[in-house]
């Protein structure tokens, strides 16, 4: 018998509105809602909300009119990120094999535990979704199984019965249970399959995750690749894609080099940080990362160093957003009587970006730039580095 993996995913509910509850006890059991930035749609909504029918990320303008009673709140995300460090940090408690997702997801691997802490691991789990609520006073959900997409699974029916009895948070998929809960699933409820791929699936006859995994592996690579293989096994409850403590998000990322010739030209300096804007924002989308603030650096030729950061409106990971900022701080310490060597761009306050409540606070305009750096990714994948470059005007 291979050695299979005990997975955990722990997720918060309603997340941004329960740490406005947090703050503000007076909300509590009240329709809340938490907008995007700039007010613009839904991104979060409490219990009560959710049961008069307000759904995510409808546009505020509607909402409002349609649902006077709700109580409606901008974000406020260094708060989220406080609370999110504070849950986080709980569950190092019970393993040191912690992947923080997203800002209020993370998996666990919890093999071994049931020894160290003499439960069960469904206990464990209970346990670990009791002590949350107790000392941060966050409600979790918690999904346990044998591979991050089984646990998804499970962490989403606990979702669903938490909806309608509260003392409950968590569920377990066990081995005899896989069958069945691969026949109640969804084809398009599977973590990882999108609408267009469901919809494919669906043309092949296949609508559950159960009529998924009964195909032959050899169909299912040729269709959808080792991704959709991989799949297969993670809902057979062999983890292909095991938690990974190590991808837990670095702080910056940062692109820098030496130009050729010493310059003071603007063209060329503000072409270089365009060039690290876009290593630094393929790199954020590459490990699914949002940047909420970006600096500049430029080194003289007598390596003095000039600097300057500012903060986006809303976190992003798009050239197109950077570039309107980094022309911005390159104004405000540009000297053109300096010589300069080098120069740099350097991401900051990074968090995951691969949520859909984070990837709902994109206004229309960002969206728009994500899907073009998106497919700036897919040119370069094709025909290699450097066959686009934004000009320098491009932002003006
Ligand atoms: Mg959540």
């Amino acid at each position: 018998m291979p050695k299979y993996n005990i997975i955990a995913l722990v997720d918060c509910n309603n997340f941004f509105a329960s740490c406005e509850i947090l703050f503000n006890p007076e909300l509590k059991g009240k329709p809340v809602c938490v907008l995007s930035n700039n007010d613009g749609c839904i991104i979060a909504r409490s219990n009560e909300a959710k049961a008069l029918g307000v759904k995510m990320g409808m546009p505020y303008f509607m909402a409002k009119k349609q649902f006077k009673n709700v109580i409606y709140l901008s974000g406020n995300h260094p708060r989220y990120n406080e609370i999110s460090k504070r849950v986080m940090s709980k569950l190092y408690d019970y393993t040191p094999s912690v992947e923080v997702y997203s800002i209020d997801e993370a998996f666990l691997d919890l093999c071994g535990t049931r020894k160290l802490f003499r439960c069960s691991y469904e206990e464990l789990i209970e346990k670990i979704r009791k002590e949350i609520k107790e000392d941060i006073g966050i409600d979790v959900s918690i999904g346990l199984s044998y591979s991050k997409t089984l646990a998804k699974l499970a962490c989403e029916k606990a979702k669903e019965i938490g909806k309608k009895n509260p003392d409950i948070g968590t569920y377990k998929i066990g081995f005899r249970e896989i069958k069945n809960e691969l026949r109640l699933a969804k084809i398009e409820d599977i973590w990882g399959i999108g609408a267009n791929t469901a919809a494919l699936l669906r043309k092949h006859y296949i609508s559950s995750a159960y009529d998924f995994t009964s195909q032959n592996d050899a169909w299912i690579k040729r269709v959808l690749g080792k991704v959709g293989l991989d799949l297969k096994y993670e809902l057979l409850g062999e983890a292909q894609n095991p938690v990974n403590p190590e991808k837990t998000l670095p702080k910056s990322i940062q692109k820098t080099a030496s130009f050729a010739n010493f310059t003071n030209s603007k063209e060329y300096i503000i072409n270089a940080l365009n060039y690290h804007t876009h290593r630094v924002c393929k790199k954020l989308r590459h490990l699914d990362l949002v940047s909420s603030g970006v600096s500049i650096m430029l080194r003289t030729k007598d390596f003095y160093i000039l600097s300057a950061k500012t903060n986006f409106e809303t976190p992003v990971n798009s050239e197109f957003e950077f570039n309107l900022k980094v022309k911005e701080l390159f104004e405000e310490i540009f000297n053109p009587n300096l010589n300069y060597r080098s120069c740099g761009v350097c991401a900051l306050k990074l968090t995951s970006g691969n949520n859909c409540q984070l990837s709902l606070f994109n206004s229309e305009r960002i969206e728009k730039a994500q899907k073009l750096s998106d497919a700036w990714d897919k040119i370069e994948e094709k025909f290699g580095r450097a066959k686009i470059h934004l000009g320098t005007n491009a932002l003006n």
